[in-house]
């Protein structure tokens, strides 16, 4: 039975408090589909926007980004990437971006997808006035076109979105990097971007892999997940220490990779100083503007004969290949550990406050308890 209504959190401003309302019950459009939310993701992401520090953004929105839900209905048949019919009842997440071209400069000439101008992220640049476009709900609305992913045999909602937008966050970062096997990489930051970083580093072959973050917790999953060794930098608020410290596990020379995973804007130029000559420098921690830094464009880039990379989003094939490597190596890395709290749509808000305050690696906002 659908009911004629369903919850919703509603983030309607920056900085106004969230709404839980009742909404229409969404029906599938021809080719679409409609979840029974599982669960979506609360990350960094939500705490910007609640900030009002990403422009463009289209409020009221229902926010979440990376969600699973069950197949409830569909309106046309649906086929995984390979073919694979997907039935109502399968469990599933989805690529959680629409609009995306195919048709402009950017989409065409310099395949570079995810900067179309037409390119919209569900529970971040998606009004709630075009449906339910966000993970924050009991139910989602699967858009045509929108590529639905059934989770693994194996992986269940809590291993993916331990994960999360992390996931193939990551492995974009890293094979940006294109870290080859014998390297050693530093990443900066210990949220949920820099663990994964750590992680796909390890699988791409990389050698060591060393992690600059804070807090505690999160350098101890850090460590669990193979990490060499880590620094705190709430323990060592000095940057030419810390710049030292790489050096001292580099014999002098700095790592072959770094990457930017922080979002804070001075990790830039600290992070260059960090990498050895004509390494690597990835940066994908800077999604919203945290203002501008002094890079030394003789010493930093030129001279160094550093390669610095930006790295916007992810495509459809990162969080494709990521999740299959998940499924080979959960065992090992066993993602859903990272997840430390869920939440009841009523306390979204209090969610924001804690993922603000990073006493939480990964939170999930859970819609319905028990689905
Ligand atoms: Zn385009
Ligand atoms: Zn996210």
């Amino acid at each position: 039975m659908t009911p004629d209504t369903v919850q919703a959190v509603l983030m309607t401003a920056p900085g106004a408090p969230l709404e839980l309302r009742r909404l229409p019950a969404p029906r599938p459009r021809q080719g679409g589909a409609v979840l029974e939310t599982v669960a979506s993701e609360v990350c960094g992401t939500d705490v910007h926007l609640h900030h009002g520090r990403l422009p463009g953004v289209p409020y009221p929105i229902i926010p979440g980004h990376v969600s699973v839900g069950r197949v409830l209905e569909t309106n046309g048949p649906l086929a995984d990437v390979e073919g694979g019919a997907i039935a109502t009842g399968t469990l599933v997440t989805f690529y959680d971006v629409y609009g995306t071209c195919g048709a402009c400069w950017h989409c065409l000439v310099a395949r570079a997808a995810t900067r179309c101008p037409h390119r919209r992220v569900y529970g971040i640049t998606a009004p709630a006035s075009d449906g339910l476009l966000g993970g924050w709900a009991e139910r989602i609305e699967i858009l045509p076109g929108v590529r639905l992913v059934p989770l693994p045999d194996g992986l269940s909602t809590e291993d993916f979105l331990g994960g999360g937008c992390g996931l193939p966050t990551g492995f974009h970062a890293v094979e940006r990097a294109g870290v080859a096997m014998g390297d050693t990489v530093v990443v900066q930051g210990s949220g949920p971007v820099g663990l994964n970083a750590a992680i796909f580093a390890q699988l791409s072959g990389a050698l060591r892999v060393f992690v600059v973050g804070s807090p505690r917790a999160r350098l101890e999953a850090a460590r669990r997940l193979g990490a060499e060794d880590t620094l705190d930098i709430g323990e060592v608020p000095n940057l030419e220490s810390r710049v030292q410290w790489v050096r001292d596990r580099t014999s002098g020379r700095g790592a072959d990779v770094v990457i930017e995973a922080s979002g804070n804007p001075a990790a830039l130029p600290e992070g260059l100083e960090m990498l050895r000559d004509a390494g690597r420098y990835v940066v994908v921690g800077q999604y919203t503007d945290g203002g501008d830094v002094l890079v030394n464009p003789h010493r930093h880039v030129n001279r160094r004969h550093a390669t610095v990379l930006g790295c916007w989003g992810y495509e459809f094939s990162h969080l494709h290949r990521a999740l299959a490597m998940m499924r080979r190596h959960d065992a090992r890395f066993r993602w859903r550990e990272l997840v430390t709290r869920e939440y009841a749509l009523a306390d979204a808000g209090q969610a924001l406050r804690e993922m603000e305050s990073l006493s939480v690696v990964k939170a999930l906002i859970r819609p319905q308890p028990g689905c």
